[in-house]
């Protein structure tokens, strides 16, 4: 399995919208101060479902809408796509190619869909979740996240390797069905 591309439209400072065709292997990508590298990755784990706002750097979920800058209008929504190429059948669903998408609206509301059919946030987190890229993401580590693992204590130590085993997805499953 591998992500094969990743198109933003009005999210962060991608007004104009934009695909990185995401080849396998390792990928960098350079360029100066503020010019959006850490947005990439900010788009990433919000199509998959992210949804602290502090984790996207931002104080409220909105603040991932394209705000406008002197010679251009903020605009009304944030849209990310990601595709994953999925012929090794890692992903639960029975397609070679399944693309995420996440769009939220400046006047509120967000909407999901997995290849074009709206899904719940849930769909998305479960359908990750056996990849480590469902909800408490371990495949972007990010600044000073060592430090938390590193720090934790054994509650926590003990949601990491759940998450990590697979086993969170299930307590999930458990806790929903008895609060029903
Ligand atoms: P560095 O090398 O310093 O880490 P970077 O390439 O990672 O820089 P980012 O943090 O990805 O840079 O981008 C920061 C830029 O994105 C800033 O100029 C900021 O104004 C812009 N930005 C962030 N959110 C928005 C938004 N909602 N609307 C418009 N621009 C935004
Ligand atoms: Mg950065």
């Amino acid at each position: 399995m591998h992500l094969k591309s990743l198109s933003l439209r009005g999210f962060k400072s991608f007004a104009t919208p934009t695909t990185l065709a995401l080849e396998p292997g390792i990928i960098c990508v350079v360029g100066p101060n503020g010019s959006g590298k850490s947005n990439i990755v900010d788009a990433l784990a919000w199509v998959m479902g992210e949804q602290g706002a502090k984790t996207l750097r931002g104080a409220n979920m909105a603040d991932v809408i394209f705000a406008g800058t002197p010679g251009r209008p903020a605009l009304g929504r944030a849209e990310v796509r990601l595709s994953i190429d999925n012929s090794s059948g890692d992903l639960p669903i029975d397609y070679t190619e399944v693309t995420i998408s996440r769009t939220l609206f400046r006047q509120g509301g967000s909407e999901y869909a997995i290849n074009g059919t709206p899904v719940r946030l849930l769909d998305v987190q479960e359908l990750l979740s056996d990849t480590g890229m469902g909800r408490s993401m371990h495949v972007i580590v990010g600044q000073g996240q060592l430090d938390q693992v590193l720090r934790a204590d054994a509650l926590e130590r003990r949601a990491f390797i759940e998450e990590a085993a697979g086993v969170l997805k299930h307590r999930r499953r458990k806790e929903r069905a008895l609060r029903k």
